[in-house]
């Protein structure tokens, strides 16, 4: 596809911030690389505010809850608050209330602590592990792995400690029982968890037990419609009067795009100007720049 998206200028940022009421942040590559908090972000998100524009911040990170991410907000100096921050591991719980999911049922996990804690704030009774693979490969010549018939729903997020055991125990879920959920926090196949470098996204631990199980999930981070409608629902703010930034053409970028909202695609995070501008990339945000605290830049101009 032809390159449409414009390079955000002095002549364009104007128009573009005051036709719109709420931003919507993606977190990773925009607001923060890692644990380290990207230049002049700060600054542009408090002129953001000072403007009273309504600020949102959604990740598919799901290792955190949402309490746990306002606490590397505050960690980083951004005081954001719970009710602003929308994880993919809020976004499993929430998928699953809004579905009337019974809470007599149980969900099994792979994941983190992220995940958990959403869940029982929900009012879900989530269940891991085993964590330790190793020792139960000692004893595996006698292995038949028993799983609780009382599991509904299996939700697989970012899992650092991911093992063969916890995907023979998703998959004995999802397989054994045909109305067993099989729930995606997301799909991406890298992420910064640290600054230096990108690591495999929970894209390949889901793809794991898609194999296995021969099932598609229902994916409910970025760029899923589940949680674009939680979001406008929640905010009641007319898409067109919305803007994604994002650093992420197939989840942030196309997240916006398939609501109706503005796109703004920064450079700081997994994208490059090489990569929107190759022919064949077909997912062209309307404006691109360097990072965040150009908006404050060019504003200034
Ligand atoms: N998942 C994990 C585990 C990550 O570490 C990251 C980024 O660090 C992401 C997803 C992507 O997060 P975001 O949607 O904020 O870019
Ligand atoms: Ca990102």
């Amino acid at each position: 596809m032809a390159n449409s998206a414009a390079h955000l200028s002095p002549q364009n940022v104007r128009g573009l911030v005051d036709s719109i009421e709420a931003f919507i942040f993606d977190c990773d590559g925009v607001i923060w690389k890692g644990y380290k908090l990207i230049d002049g972000v700060s600054q542009t998100l408090d002129m953001l505010r000072s403007k009273g524009k309504k600020l949102v911040f959604v990740t598919n990170n799901s290792s955190r809850s949402r309490r746990q991410f306002a606490e590397k907000f505050e960690s980083l100096g951004i005081s954001v608050s719970e009710d602003e921050i929308f994880s993919s591991s809020f976004a499993a719980a929430m998928y699953l209330k809004i579905n009337k999911f019974p809470s007599e049922k149980k969900v099994y996990v792979i994941g983190g602590e992220g995940i958990l804690e959403e869940l029982q704030l929900a009012g879900y009774s989530g269940l891991g592990g085993p964590e330790d693979g190793k020792k139960i490969a000692e004893w595996k010549q006698n292995c038949f792995f028993e799983h609780d018939k009382n599991v509904g729903a299996v939700v697989v997020g970012i899992d650092p400690y991911i093992n063969y055991y916890k995907l023979q125990y998703a998959t004995l879920c999802i397989r054994e029982n045909p109305g067993c959920l099989f729930i995606a926090t997301n799909r991406d196949s890298v992420g910064h968890m640290t600054e230096l470098q990108e690591w495999p996204g929970a894209g390949c631990m889901v793809a794991a037990v898609c194999g296995s199980t021969e099932k598609e999930p229902i994916v409910v981070g970025k760029p899923s419609t589940f949680l674009m409608d939680f979001l406008l629902q929640r905010f009641n703010i007319s898409p067109s009067k919305m803007c994604m930034v994002g650093d992420r053409l197939d989840t942030d970028i196309l997240f916006g795009q398939n609501a109706g909202c503005k796109t703004l695609l920064v450079l700081s995070g997994v994208t490059t100007e090489s990569t929107l501008q190759d022919p064949s990339n077909n997912i062209q945000p309307d404006y691109y720049t360097g990072k965040l605290s150009d908006v404050l830049e060019l504003l200034d101009a």
